[in-house]
């Protein structure tokens, strides 16, 4: 499990992405990273370690980046490293990952034939080589298509597309993903509780959409590419009321939904509750009401 956010706006977002992604880090606190445009190039910092320490690397320079996106990593491909760590850049495209991407050790193997050169040991580079061999002949909006259709596995994403500096675009399955909407700012973030110093109003994206994020622009698309609209939740002003967390959906060998709760902590601790296993749990979206949170000291299946 990790943590994704991501700014669109019309200032300089270095420090909010900072600020969101030390809420984030209840999801993921090995490595930490960002990438922000500004005067047409991909600026990139990335450590291992805590935010904090990206934060003091970043306090050394200037940012004027109006857009970019933030990661805080929890390592299932490849050591806790700088190298690993998130954003996935190349020539053309930069992602940050939340998931697992089952097939990359086959999707590795074919882009090595076809040239590409992995410079880490993530399955998240393989996302960002099938990204931009699509778009030599694609726009983004189809790139992501064909790419996505190539995944299997789980992820929410963050984009940034070298061509088209004030665009993010966001895409999930298996691992949530909500779009905040600000004045003159738009933002992306695995779960609302990172977003809600910036704004109360937001969407979840469902398994399969994408969503195309500028400062003053939030359009969302099916996976077959249908744009589709999504409905705005105002979230409480108590924010008491409000936990962070992915809330999880507990299936049997049946898939048929036998509990739900709300957990705080990486995936392969959540197979120890109970012994399910991973593929028996799916997770939602990353925010809830206090009434639907289930500890892990006291992680109880409700009837559902
Ligand atoms: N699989 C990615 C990595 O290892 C993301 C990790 C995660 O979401 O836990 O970098």
């Amino acid at each position: 499990m990790c943590g994704i956010i991501g700014i669109a706006s019309s200032k300089p977002v270095v420090s909010n992405i900072i600020s969101s992604l030390k809420k984030l880090e209840y999801r993921g606190y090995d490595s930490a990273g960002i990438a922000t445009f500004s005067n047409n190039f991909i600026d990139e910092i990335k450590c291992e370690g805590r935010v904090n320490k990206l934060e003091k690397i970043c306090s050394k320079k200037t940012f004027a980046g109006i857009v970019g996106i933030g990661h805080v990593r929890w390592a299932t491909h490849g050591i806790p490293n700088e190298i690993n760590a998130h954003p996935h850049s190349n020539e053309s495209v930069s992602v940050v990952h939340n998931g697992i991407i089952e097939n990359s050790t086959i999707l590795k193997k074919l882009l090595e034939k076809k040239g590409y050169q992995f410079k880490s040991q993530t399955d998240t580079e393989v996302i960002t080589a099938l990204l931009s061999e699509n778009l030599k002949k694609n726009t983004p909006l189809v790139a992501i298509q064909k790419t996505l259709e190539k995944l299997h596995g789980s992820y929410a994403l963050g984009i940034l597309f070298k061509d088209n500096p004030d665009l993010i675009v966001g895409a999930r399955r298996g691992s949530p993903l909500a779009v905040g909407y600000g004045h003159n700012e738009n933002y992306l973030g695995s779960d609302s509780y990172a977003l809600k110093s910036m704004t109360n109003k937001i969407s979840y994206l469902d398994d399969g959409e994408i969503c195309f994020l500028t400062k003053d622009n939030a359009e969302f698309y099916n996976s077959k590419g249908t744009k589709i609209n999504k409905k705005i939740l105002t979230l409480s002003e108590d924010t008491e009321n409000y936990e962070k967390g992915d809330l999880i959906r507990v299936l049997d060998e049946n898939k048929k939904i036998i509990g739900k709760g709300l957990i705080h902590f990486n995936n392969s601790e959540v197979n120890l509750i109970k012994g399910f296993k991973s593929e028996n749990i799916e997770v939602i979206l990353g925010y809830r009401g206090k009434d639907e949170v289930v500890h892990r000291d006291d992680f109880v299946l409700e009837n559902y």
